[in-house]
C-alpha cells in the first residue's frame, strides 16, 4: 500500500468553511463546526459549518426570496446560457474539484478526475432542457372553440440532500433540474464530505448564478436535513441516502405534503451464465462491486454464478481481487481508495465477520498489510459458497464485498435476483442475446447492464423501484418532476 503526502493541496482546502445563503458566506447560527478529517490520513482539513434549523430556515426564505424575485423572469434562453456558463467554470476547474473530493471522502483521482466527462454532459444535458409547456389551438378534442395552454410551473424551492459517496455527481442531480426549470434550491451534503459542494458552489457563483438561487447548509442531518424535511417552505425534497432515513424524511414531510424524491440503496445482483466471457466478466463483475471501494448504490454486491463456471469463476476472482492497489487516493497507481470514515470502516468489518461465520473468505477480509496511515483502508474482500438469504447476501454493506452465490438454471438465477427487498440495478453476463434480452427485462430493477456494469448516460438516467425507491434521476422525467403542469382553458368562440 502507498500512502503519497508530497501532493501540493489546493488553496481551498483548510480553514472554516461557511454555509452559502442568499449570496453569502455565513458561519452557522449556533457557531458550531464539524471537523473535516481525510479519511485516507485521519488528518484534519479544516472545518465545515454545523448548521441547524436556524441556518435551514433563513436558506430556505433566502431561496422563496430568489423564486419569487428576478430569477422568476428569467427566459429560458437565459437559464441555458447561465447553466452552459457554469459548464464552462466548473470545467476549467476540474482538477482542483476532482482533488478536493479525493481528499474529502477517499476515492482515487482516477474515478474523480475521470468524472470530468460526465460532468459536461450532466451540465449539457439539463441546459438543453430549459424550455417547457403545449399549446393546443383549435381543432382540439374539446366542444365549441376552446384554446387550452398547458405550461409546466417550477415546483418552487427544493430541499436536495446527498450522502457521501459521490457528492461531486450528487449535486448535479439537485442543482442541474434546479436551474434548467427555474426553481430554487437549498442543498445539505453530507456531514462527511461536504467541501466540492461548497467549491463547487464557490464556482457557481463566479459563474453568476444569481443569490439565493442556490443555497448550500451544511451539518448533521439530524440537525440540517431533518429542519429541511419539515419546513413548510420547501415545496420538494430529492434525497439521496439510505432507506432509514428516507423513511424518516417522509414522515418528516408530511405537513405540507412535499412532493419527493428517493434514490435509495441496493443490494443489486449481477449474472453471470455459463456462456459468459470469463475474460470480461471477472473483472467486470469484481469492479461492479469494488469501484469507489463499494461505496456505490448501484454496486452488483450479489454475484450469481452458474454452476458449471462456479469453481473457476470463485478461483478467478479471488486471483482478480488480490491484485487490486488499495492506498491513498492521491497516488495514481491506487485502484481503491479508503472508507470514508472510522465508523463507516467498523460497520464493514462487522460485515466480514458475519460473512466469516456464514460463507467462506476467498481474498481479502482484512486491513491492508503496511496500513497504520491513520486511514479507512480495507481490503477488497470476496465471499463464495453462500446463499442468497445470508446476511451478507441481503444487507447493504456499502464495502468492497462481494458475495458470491451458485445457481443452476436461468429461471432459478432470475428468482435469486429478485429475492431481494431493493430494485436499484442488476447485471448480467452472456453470450447469448435471447437470454440477455430475456433477463435484462426479467430483473425487477431500475437498471440493468448487460456485459458491463454501472456506466450512467444523464439523458437516459437511472431509478429505483421496490425499497430502492422512486422518482428518476436524469433524462425528461427528473425535469418535469421539478415542475407542476398547469392548464388553462379559454373560450375563445364568439
Ligand atoms: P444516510 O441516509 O445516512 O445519509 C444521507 C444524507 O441524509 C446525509 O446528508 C445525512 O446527513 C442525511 N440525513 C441523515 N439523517 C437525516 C434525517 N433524520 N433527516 C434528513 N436527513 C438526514 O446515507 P449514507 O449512509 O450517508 O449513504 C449511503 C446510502 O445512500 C446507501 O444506502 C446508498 O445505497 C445510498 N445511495 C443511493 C444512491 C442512489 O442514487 N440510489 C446513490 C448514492 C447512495
Amino acid at each position: 500500500m502507498t500512502l503519497t503526502t508530497t501532493h501540493e493541496l489546493p488553496a481551498f482546502i483548510g480553514g472554516d468553511k461557511t454555509n452559502l445563503i442568499g449570496g453569502q458566506w455565513l458561519p452557522a447560527t449556533s457557531g458550531n463546526t464539524i471537523d473535516v478529517i481525510n479519511p485516507a490520513t485521519g488528518g484534519a482539513l479544516g472545518t465545515i459549518a454545523a448548521g441547524d434549523a436556524a441556518d435551514v430556515d433563513r436558506a430556505v426564505k433566502a431561496a422563496r426570496t430568489a423564486f419569487e424575485g428576478e430569477w422568476s423572469r428569467w427566459t429560458p434562453h437565459e437559464r441555458r446560457k447561465l447553466l452552459l456558463r457554469v459548464h464552462d467554470v466548473i470545467l476549467e476547474n476540474f482538477d482542483e474539484l476532482a482533488m478536493i473530493e479525493t481528499l474529502d471522502m477517499g476515492a482515487p483521482l482516477s474515478r474523480t478526475q475521470g468524472l470530468r466527462e460526465w460532468t459536461s454532459q450532466v451540465l449539457q444535458f439539463f441546459a438543453s432542457q430549459t424550455g417547457a409547456g403545449t399549446v393546443a389551438a383549435p381543432p382540439n378534442s374539446l366542444p365549441g372553440h376552446i384554446l387550452t395552454l398547458r405550461s409546466l410551473r417550477p415546483v418552487g424551492v427544493v430541499g436536495g440532500i446527498i450522502p457521501w459517496n459521490g457528492p461531486l455527481i450528487g449535486l448535479w442531480w439537485i442543482f442541474g433540474p434546479a436551474l434548467a426549470t427555474g426553481c430554487t434550491a437549498v442543498l445539505k451534503p453530507a456531514e462527511d464530505a461536504s467541501l466540492s459542494v461548497l467549491r463547487v458552489a464557490e464556482l457557481m457563483t463566479e459563474a453568476g448564478v444569481p443569490p439565493g438561487v442556490i443555497n448550500v447548509v451544511t451539518g448533521y442531518g439530524k440537525d440540517v436535513g431533518a429542519a429541511l424535511a419539515e419546513h413548510d417552505g420547501v415545496d420538494r425534497i430529492a434525497f439521496t441516502g439510505s432507506v432509514g432515513t428516507a423513511q424518516t424524511i417522509v414522515r418528516a414531510s408530511a405537513g405540507n405534503l412535499k412532493r419527493l424524491q428517493m434514490e435509495l440503496g441496493g443490494k443489486s445482483p449481477d449474472i453471470v451464465f455459463a456462456d459468459a466471457d470469463l475474460d470480461k466478466a471477472v473483472p467486470g463483475a469484481a469492479m461492479g462491486v469494488y469501484t469507489n471501494s463499494g461505496q456505490v448504490c448501484v454496486a452488483g454486491t450479489r454475484i450469481l454464478v452458474q454452476r458449471p463456471i462456479h469453481d473457476e469463476f470463485v478461483e478467478r476472482i479471488a486471483e482478480f481481487t488480490q491484485t487490486i492497489r488499495v492506498g491513498d487516493g492521491l497516488d495514481p497507481d491506487t485502484q481503491l481508495g479508503p472508507l470514508i470514515s472510522g465508523r463507516q470502516l467498523d460497520r464493514v468489518l462487522r460485515y466480514i465477520e458475519i460473512g466469516s461465520g456464514e460463507a467462506e473468505l476467498m481474498a481479502g477480509g482484512r486491513r491492508p498489510e503496511g496500513e497504520g496511515s491513520g486511514g479507512f483502508f480495507i481490503e477488497p474482500t470476496v465471499f463464495a459458497g453462500a446463499t442468497n438469504d445470508m446476511t451478507i447476501a441481503q444487507e447493504e454493506i456499502f464495502g468492497p464485498v462481494a458475495t458470491v452465490i451458485p445457481f443452476d438454471t436461468e429461471a432459478e438465477a432470475i428468482h435469486l435476483a429478485n429475492a431481494t427487498p431493493y430494485g436499484l440495478a442488476g447485471g448480467l453476463w452472456t453470450e447469448n442475446v435471447g437470454r440477455a434480452h430475456r433477463v435484462s427485462q426479467a430483473i425487477d430493477a431500475g437498471t440493468v447492464w448487460v456485459n458491463c456494469y454501472g456506466i450512467l448516460d444523464p439523458a437516459i438516467g437511472f431509478g429505483g423501484t421496490k425499497m430502492s425507491g422512486y422518482g428518476w434521476k436524469g433524462a425528461r422525467d427528473h425535469v418535469e418532476s421539478y415542475l407542476y403542469p398547469k392548464a388553462v382553458y379559454m373560450n375563445i368562440g364568439e
